[in-house]
């Protein structure tokens, strides 16, 4: 068997023009367009990556981009003054303070300080409580990125063995949350689970949210299973440069899987996609509250 990719370059790009026929209705309809506010501490180069390519895709979909870059020994008290200012501006509909902090600063406390109306990344205990409970939320952008290729790949999925590997606020658990929500028969596998192996065998989907590179062999998937690899891992390429991998020995799963996401290519662009499909609703619901 060959694996189907997923390719979830196509996917986010279909998703960024639904998003902007969207927000063209929203800007119509109120008189002003969506927008998403980033904020930034501290110069760590990846993030700074992030942050410019959320940029970008928002403003290429007609929302309006605003970015806050503070010095890395901004304050928490600075900050959370800046998060409640964001809260208080009518113009603001979503708010992303770009993760992860300085040491010095609590980003739990941080995150607790964002309207859960504007909290795009659906990080805040409300959202994330509201997605365990099966109510209407914002929801983390990665895990909805990652539901949305299992559906167009498989439809249905109800009763179908799902392993979530990885068990962060940020991606496992909210992916097991969706996945339960879809009425698959969810296991979240992590650090400390015994029978790694065992599970993936099992399962119909996979989903790799770790950070091991090719940690998930191929060898061991069940014949036909849909695997999403969330995994970002930069490994040495041999020739003095490096190169981004998954967590999913891609090679070997194309061989056994019938469906793959490739990384690059794969989950990644279907999070910034998310990103702004979340900011979109946010300011609707803003709008209709
Ligand atoms: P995290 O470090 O917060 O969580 C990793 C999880 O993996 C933990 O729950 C841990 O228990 C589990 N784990 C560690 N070693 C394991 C092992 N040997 N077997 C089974 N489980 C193990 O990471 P995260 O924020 O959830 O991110 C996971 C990966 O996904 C990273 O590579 C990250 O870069 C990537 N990521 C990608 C995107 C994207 O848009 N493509 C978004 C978020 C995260």
């Amino acid at each position: 068997m060959t694996a189907r990719i997923i390719d979830g370059k196509a996917r986010a790009a279909a998703l960024r023009a639904e998003v902007a026929t969207g927000v063209a209705a929203f800007t119509a309809a109120h008189g002003r367009a969506p927008g998403l506010t980033v904020v930034l501490v501290g110069d760590d180069p990846a993030s700074a990556v992030y942050v410019g390519s959320k940029g970008k895709a928002t403003t290429e979909v007609g929302m309006i981009s605003a970015t806050h870059r503070l010095p890395a020994d901004t304050s928490e008290a600075e900050l959370l003054a800046l998060v409640a200012a964001l809260n208080a501006d009518e113009t603001v509909d979503g708010i992303l303070v770009q993760l992860p902090l300085p040491r010095h600063i609590d980003s739990d406390r941080v995150i607790a300080a964002i309207d859960p109306m504007k909290d795009v990344d659906g990080f805040h205990p409300v959202n994330a409580g509201r997605l365990a409970t099966g109510l209407d939320a914002l929801v983390p952008c990665t895990p909805s990125g990652c539901m949305l290729m299992i559906r167009e790949a498989l439809g249905d999925v109800t009763g179908l063995e799902a392993l979530v590997i990885g068990r962060s606020n940020i991606v496992g658990k909210p992916m097991a949350a969706l996945l339960t929500a879809a009425s698959a028969t969810v296991t979240i596998a992590h650090s400390r689970t015994r029978d790694l192996a065992g599970h993936v065998a099992r399962a119909d989907i996979v989903v790799a949210a770790v950070g091991v590179a090719h940690l998930v062999k191929g060898a061991l998937l069940k014949p036909g299973a849909c695997v999403i690899d969330v995994g970002m891992n930069r490994i040495d390429a041999g020739d003095g440069k490096t190169r981004l991998t998954g967590d999913v020995d891609y090679e070997g799963a194309l061989a056994r899987a019938g469906w793959i996401t490739p990384v690059p290519g794969g989950v990644g662009p279907m999070t910034i996609a998310c990103l702004l499909a979340n900011t979109l609703k946010a300011a609707r619901a803003r709008a209709a509250a």
